[in-house]
């Protein structure tokens, strides 16, 4: 039997409820926000990533999905959102569009990591990215908007954590001071954090091994090296979200994966989810629109996984198509009237069905029964020599004979006086 691969996950009929769900809320506030839809492709040329993401990075040191053309190009599959829209951006000399460059973005991801609950190899991924504002405000605004989204999703234990990671300047700074410490307590690091602290020392600080934490707990912060610009950007953040009413918890640990984070940067974390807690994050990129060979141009944005977002909320959403009327025809003729009448039926707006295996009145009405039909028309051939039909309140059981010719008014009816 043909099997998927590894990591990436079929979404059957009882799930997709839940994940229109979460994308309809995230478009609705999305939209709400000013920010407008962007479809970016799948694929694009690996250098995008490598030049965007970092080298040092866990994405790009090993978990692109990179492979050659026919021409030998090198191209990935894009493992996040931020570096083709940038540069999409940047194609389409968005720069140049005075009004407010506010994005949105949905669709699958792809990361060659460790399959496990919550981290698979496609994945899915909401993201907003607003371009051109420097103003802490657009900072404050795409926190609101992800934290107003997973609100109105009502997902339980939710926490925004921020950090202030300076300009690169300031992380200049800190750099050879965390170096120093990280080389004192060397020994007590995990292999990865050894590593790190020639190519990336500032991810030691949020290694997730219980080790590291403890040999970190006393590492300088990257808050006393900040400039004072630095600090006046996130004051005004953190002003600003106190102002509308958001609640977050400062992080000084938060220093987050990509190397194009810049001032502002969040995540938010679920209790409820186990070791993969992060529902989403995001901040400041303002060096990155320059970096892939455009003008400087400030952005803020955050990406959140649909994956993790579909565990915390409840399973029992039902199936979204279910009949409101099941066409129960049987007999000769009777099969065909049925099935003019179905197309009928659904042409004036009713979500009606029919299983075109059912042979007998009882084959019918258990079908119109499991599929959670509200009523039935039954109709045999006796009804159809008589130009009539019988309407079955699926509940009640309570019957009633029509004029075929009467019978999508009188379920129309019926129907508009249902919720
Ligand atoms: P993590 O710490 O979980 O590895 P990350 O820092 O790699 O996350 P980002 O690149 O910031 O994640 O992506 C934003 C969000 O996308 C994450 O918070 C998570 O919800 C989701 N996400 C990232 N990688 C995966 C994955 N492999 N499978 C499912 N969701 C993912
Ligand atoms: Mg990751």
């Amino acid at each position: 039997m043909m099997k998927a691969i590894k990591g990436v996950k079929d979404l059957l009929p009882e799930e997709t409820p839940r994940w229109r769900l979460i994308e309809d809320t995230a478009k609705r506030w999305a939209t709400r926000y000013g920010f407008q839809e962007i479809r970016i492709p799948i694929f694009e040329a690996t250098t995008l990533f490598a030049r965007s993401i970092g080298a040092t990075t866990d994405i790009v040191e090993k978990e692109m999905y990179t492979f050659a053309d026919r021409d030998g190009t090198s191209l990935t599959l894009r493992p996040e959102g931020t570096a083709g829209t940038v540069r999409a951006f940047l194609e389409h000399n968005r720069v140049a569009d005075p009004r407010p460059q506010k994005y949105y973005y949905l669709g699958p991801m792809f990361r060659h990591e460790r399959p496990q609950a919550g981290r698979l190899r496609q994945f899915h991924q909401f993201g907003v990215e607003s371009f051109g504002i420097s103003d802490p405000r657009a900072d404050v605004e795409v926190m609101s908007l992800l934290w107003r989204l997973l609100s109105d999703l009502a997902l339980p234990g939710l926490t925004l954590e921020i950090n202030n990671l300076g300009f690169a300047e300031d992380r200049a700074l800190y750099k050879p001071i965390l170096v120093a410490f990280l080389q004192g307590v060397e020994r007590r690091l995990c292999g990865n954090c050894q590593r790190r602290i020639e190519t990336n020392p500032l991810r030691v600080l949020d290694c997730k091994v219980p080790e590291c934490r403890q040999a970190t707990e006393d590492a300088p912060r990257l808050a006393d090296s900040l400039s004072q610009a630095a600090r006046d950007h996130f004051d005004r953040v953190t002003t600003g979200l106190n102002g509308i009413g958001i609640p977050f918890h400062l992080n000084h640990r938060l220093v987050r994966g990509l190397d194009y984070y810049c001032l502002t940067a969040f995540e938010v974390t679920c209790s409820h989810l186990g070791a993969q807690n992060a529902v989403g994050a995001g901040g400041r990129y303002d060096g990155l629109v320059e970096q892939l060979g455009g003008a400087a141009v400030p952005a803020v944005g955050f990406a959140v996984g649909l994956e993790r977002i579909a565990l915390m909320l409840p399973q029992e959403l039902s199936l979204s198509a279910v009949p409101r009327v099941y066409v129960a025809a049987f007999g000769s003729q009777a099969a065909d009237v049925g099935f003019a009448l179905l197309d009928e039926l659904r042409r004036a707006g009713i979500h009606g069905d029919m299983d075109f295996r059912a042979a007998s009145l009882k084959a019918h009405l258990r079908q119109a029964d499991r599929l959670g039909a509200l009523y039935s028309v039954l109709l045999g051939d006796d009804e159809v020599a008589k130009g009539s039909a019988t309407i079955r309140n699926m509940q009640t059981k309570e019957q009633e004979n029509f004029l075929l010719s009467d019978l999508r008014s009188n379920l129309l009816a019926r129907l508009s006086a249902r919720p």
